[in-house]
């Protein structure tokens, strides 16, 4: 028998809005019947992926793979402006789910290149958000850990914009480091608040419990940033993709209270499913026979509406049974 005795999910976890919404949106146009496909992964979790797949949605990497006359989903990262062309060249149906923070990011950022300021990007170099914002800025310099920003030059008019999911410490820290690289600098803060947001209910779910659990994405960016926030309040921590890595319950031994958060591609259930296992596999003998019910109390008391899986109403989906929704 284990020592845990309290599960605890952290408020406002699950898809973030954009996810949610580029996932609502594929789900609709299956619905109707229209053979859909997502260009690239909607999210990096493969149970979601594998939902999608039940309902018809297929995932490709190229619009070469899409028949004419088919709808494609553009996923919330957004993507290069010719990609879109490219589509409706092709006769597909585009079916915009960029996000609209993404979307917004893409405005500012056009409006800043026509106005001739030199653009620095704090993101990774691959993520498909910023393979989408290079190709409105094709020339932005982008730069991401901090012994990359000695490599920006020095130019009279230079305007720095983040990738919505880094940590703002880093947009903050960089933007102080940019004050000596410019005369004139612009700093739009493109940080998206949910980031924020969950970043900021990490850390308080982290100050009340002895032990966390942190699921997403092992490559993720704002994953990663969340067991770093854990390992800053002091509190130890374990990150996971799914619940399929707790094996055993030796890792929390000795811990009576856990607390369970996600990044912003994780699904809510995902985080119910982990604190049940929790439970099951490190609970106290207090707790014996009510990991369900506990878990599930976890979710209530965390989850808000805004924070679930799908916005769609339930019978709106055919072909899946509700339980695997
Ligand atoms: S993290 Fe923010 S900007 Fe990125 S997809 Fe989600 S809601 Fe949109």
């Amino acid at each position: 028998m284990g020592t845990v005795e309290t599960i605890l999910i952290a408020r406002r976890t699950g898809f973030c809005y954009g996810v949610r919404e580029a996932i609502d949106r594929a789900k609709e146009s299956a619905a109707t019947g229209a053979v859909t496909h997502t260009l690239g992964q909607v999210v990096h979790n493969e149970g979601v992926i594998a939902q999608l797949q039940a309902e018809g949605i297929r995932t490709v990497d190229s619009l070469e793979d899409v028949e004419a006359g088919s709808a494609v989903v553009i996923r919330a990262h957004g993507a290069r402006p010719e990609v879109l062309a490219r589509a409706e060249e092709r006769g597909l149906e585009v079916i915009d789910g960029t996000c609209s923070w993404v979307t917004a990011e893409h405005r500012q950022l056009a409006r800043l290149v026509e106005e001739g300021y030199t653009i620095v990007l704090l993101g990774t170099l691959r993520h498909p958000e910023v393979v989408g914002l290079l190709g409105v800025a094709p020339d932005a310099i982008v730069v991401d850990e901090e012994d990359e920003w000695e490599s920006i030059p020095r130019k009279k008019r230079m305007a720095l914009l983040s990738q919505s999911t880094q940590p703002p410490w880093k947009f903050e820290k960089l933007a102080a480091f940019m004050v000596s690289r410019a005369h004139e600098l612009k700093i739009v803060n493109t940080v998206c608040p949910v980031t924020i947001r969950r970043q900021e209910d990490t850390v308080e779910a982290a100050r009340a419990v002895d032990f966390m659990v942190v699921v997403g994405g092992r490559h993720s960016a704002n994953t990663k940033e969340l067991t770093r926030l854990c390992e800053i309040v002091g509190t130890p921590v374990m990150q996971i993709e799914s619940v399929a890595d707790l094996a055993d319950g030796s890792a929390f031994e000795g811990y009576r209270a856990v607390g369970v958060t996600g990044g912003t591609s994780t699904p809510i259930e995902d985080l119910e499913g982990v604190a049940r296992r929790v439970l099951e596999i490190a609970g106290a003998p207090a707790v014996a026979g009510r990991e369900a019910e506990l878990a599930a109390a976890a979710l209530a008391a965390a989850a808000t509406p805004a924070g679930r899986t799908t916005s769609l109403p339930r019978g709106q989906v055919p072909g899946v049974p509700i339980a695997a929704r």
